[in-house]
């Protein structure tokens, strides 16, 4: 469903990201892991043209994002940052519903839409639903970036490091209710983390990037039994 072929992307005369290729399936929960600075927000903001590629080629369906209208690209992926960024002026409800008012759906669907999202996001819409953000706890509001995200029915959701700032039970719920949520819908899910148990946890197949390079793609599994390097031994091992 998304190709990334040998991708490269350049800042001044530092190379953030060296030809990397990667795939992720339809339906695929891919996480990519590395250390800080291996280049893992910058693939993600490719993905979703943030920043735009200096080499190589990203397809999503077969098609290059180059020529995807930017309301297509809103209409097929989802994005949830660490700092959620919900509009603080705004209810719960007006931040879930931006991407389907800015698509146009009418008001009662949208309505129905984030009652749905709420409910399956295990935040009462009775309750939640005329909320401001600086109401809610810091898990509140990131299920509310999640449910956002998720508004539109995008096929593609991108994380990065959605749950990093969390205390770990909240963590922890939000990465059980992520996993129900994407059996649930089938959506793809591309997540970035540093952290390799979440990654164990969550991944159907792990692609570990270091210095700008993608240093191993394989399962879980093969990731704990056959780590391709020393980098990949250490995040296996490292403590929380
Ligand atoms: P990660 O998400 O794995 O921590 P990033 O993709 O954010 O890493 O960054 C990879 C490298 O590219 C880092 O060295 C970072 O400093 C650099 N970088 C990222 N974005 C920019 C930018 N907008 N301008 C200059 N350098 C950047
Ligand atoms: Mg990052």
């Amino acid at each position: 469903m998304i190709q990334f072929e040998r991708v490269s992307k350049r800042f001044g005369s530092w190379t953030a990201v060296d030809t990397v290729s990667f795939t992720v399936d339809e339906g695929e929960f891919r996480v990519l892991i590395g250390p800080s600075g291996s280049g893992k927000s910058t693939v993600l903001r490719m993905i979703n043209r943030l920043i735009p590629a200096d080499g190589g080629a990203i397809r999503i369906d077969g098609e290059d994002i180059v020529s995807l209208k930017p309301e297509e690209l809103r209409r097929r992926m989802g994005y949830v940052i660490q700092s959620v960024g919900l509009f603080p002026h705004w209810t719960v409800e007006r931040n879930i519903a931006t991407v389907p008012a800015l698509l146009g759906w009418p008001k009662p669907r949208i309505r129905d839409r984030v009652t749905e999202l709420l409910e399956m996001l295990n935040l009462d819409p009775r309750r939640y639903r005329g909320a401001y953000p600086h109401q809610l706890s810091g898990g509140q509001q990131q299920r509310v970036g999640v449910a956002r995200a998720l508004a539109a029915e995008p096929r593609i959701l991108l994380m990065d490091e959605p749950f990093s700032a969390l205390d770990p039970i909240t963590r922890a719920s939000l990465q059980s209710e992520l996993s129900a949520i994407r059996h649930r819908t089938g959506t793809t899910v591309v997540f970035v983390t540093h952290d390799m148990d979440e990654a164990l946890r969550l991944a159907d197949r792990i692609a570990v990037m270091d210095h700008g390079r993608m240093i191993q793609c394989a399962t879980p599994l093969e990731i704990l039994t056959r780590p391709a390097s020393p980098l990949v031994r250490d995040l296996v091992g490292r403590e929380e």
